[in-house]
């Protein structure tokens, strides 16, 4: 049996599709346009790479972007003013500050600074709150992604036993928490975990958010797991040509993991590019819950 690839780049492109959808009707009918402001602190190679893509994906779905570029030598001071700025500014509905930042700056207040209905990427500790509580808050972009591309391949998840590996407050634990608020039997896996291979191995959904090169062993999959992919690690492999050559990898063992799984995400090409299409949807819902309308269907 080969595992079925689970395409987020056509996933992203479809959900971008609809998002536009959206944006044309509340355009139209309530003439409102949603407003994303990214705000980027220094030089960052790869942070300037997601904001690039981020400001042309919102402008290709018929948004407004509103980009802030600081120098990396800003106070936290400043930065928590724009905050307030973009807070206060009606034309803005989702506001995204690219992590990480800076290490004189304080991450946790520039994020408990932005308005919790602004706070697209839903690291805000109110919206956190919303997630475990089952409240309407905004979801963090990578899980609710992951949960959406499991719930188009699986349907309902009701009573499926899922494991999340790692606990990070933007991965892991919304992410475990999405999968609970869907009726799975969580277990949440982490560095300190004792025999992980036999927690992968009763596992019916399988998702990696680590960032240690093919950690989970693909002979560790359950026949006929979903597994989802969110590590994102870059290593250096031969060229073939007595050279080098920088490649992405996941945090699953890939090529023997499609041999168990029922479904699998790839790296590159999963989870990676469906996450902005997830962040357009999350500024459309922030900027209609601001107006006090309905989402349009997408
Ligand atoms: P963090 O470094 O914040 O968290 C990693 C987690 O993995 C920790 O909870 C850690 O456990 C756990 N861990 C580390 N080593 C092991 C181990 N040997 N066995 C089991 N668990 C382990 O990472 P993030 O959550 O921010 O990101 C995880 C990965 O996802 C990264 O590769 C990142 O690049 C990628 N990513 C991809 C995104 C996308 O595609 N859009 C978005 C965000 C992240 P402990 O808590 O005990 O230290």
């Amino acid at each position: 049996m080969t595992a079925d690839v689970i395409d987020g780049k056509a996933f992203g492109e479809n959900l971008k599709l609809g998002v536009a959808k959206q944006v044309a009707v509340l355009k139209e009918k309530y003439g409102l346009t949603p407003g994303l402001a990214v705000v980027i602190v220094g030089e960052d190679p790869a942070s300037q790479v997601y904001v690039r893509n981020k400001n042309k994906s919102t402008k290709a779905a018929g948004m407004n972007s509103y980009e802030h570029r600081l120098d990396d030598t800003v106070t936290e001071q400043a930065l928590l003013s724009l905050v307030t700025e973009l807070n206060e500014d009606p034309a803005v509905h989702g506001i995204l500050v690219q992590l990480p930042l800076p290490k004189h700056i304080n991450e946790a207040a520039v994020i408990d600074a932005i308005a919790p209905a602004k706070d697209v990427d839903g690291f805000h500790v109110i919206n956190s709150g919303l997630l475990a509580t089952g409240g309407k808050g905004m979801v963090p972009c990578t899980p609710l992604g992951c949960i959406m591309m499991l719930k188009d391949r699986l349907g309902s998840l009701s009573g499926l036993d899922a494991v999340v590996v790692g606990r990070s407050n933007i991965v892991g634990k919304p992410m475990a928490q999405l999968l609970l608020n869907e009726s799975c039997t969580v277990t949440i896996a982490h560095s300190r975990t004792r025999n992980l291979a036999e927690v992968v191995k009763r596992s019916d959904i399988v998702v990696a958010a680590v960032g240690v090169p093919e950690l989970v062993k693909g002979d560790w999959i359950k026949k006929g797991a979903t597994v989802i992919d969110v590590g994102i690690n870059r290593i250096e492999k031969d060229d073939g040509q007595g050279g080098k050559k920088m490649r992405l990898i996941g945090d699953v063992e890939y090529d023997k993991a499609v041999q168990h799984a029922g479904a699998i995400t790839p790296v590159p090409g999963g989870v990676g590019p469906m996450t902005i299409a997830v962040l357009l949807k999350n500024t459309v819902t922030a900027a209609c819950r601001q107006a006090g309308i309905d989402e349009p269907e997408a």
